[in-house]
């Protein structure tokens, strides 16, 4: 497992009962400890942006969160238009994602 995954599942409150980021002291680090854990999960995503785009010409860019995600993909790539295509997009966790079984409605 790599060790930024480990990051997540070893998150554990402190003596004071917060979580803290693991980049805490850190110049490119301004959380303050949290008391949830989400929250805490949020501190690692914008410290690692475990968000990538699938585009080759984007190996570099990375977000720390979907939403961000989305966004570049939809204003860099005009991908999740669904102008032309309103069926055409299985991204996972796309609103606009049509399920499977939507074929029988209109196989008649
Ligand atoms: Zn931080
Ligand atoms: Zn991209």
């Amino acid at each position: 497992m790599p060790s930024s995954l480990l990051l997540y599942k070893n998150a554990a409150p402190w003596a004071d009962g917060l979580f803290h980021c693991p980049w805490e002291h850190q110049p490119s680090c301004s959380h303050q400890p949290a008391k949830l854990m989400c929250n805490y999960d949020k501190f690692v995503d914008s410290h690692l942006k475990p968000y990538r785009c699938k585009v080759d010409a984007c190996q570099n860019v990375r977000f720390s969160s979907t939403g961000c995600l989305l966004r570049h993909e939809r204003e860099a790539h005009a991908v999740h238009g669904h102008g032309d295509k309103p069926h055409a997009c299985s991204y996972e966790g796309c609103s606009r994602a049509v399920p499977e079984n939507d074929s029988f409605a209109t196989g008649t």
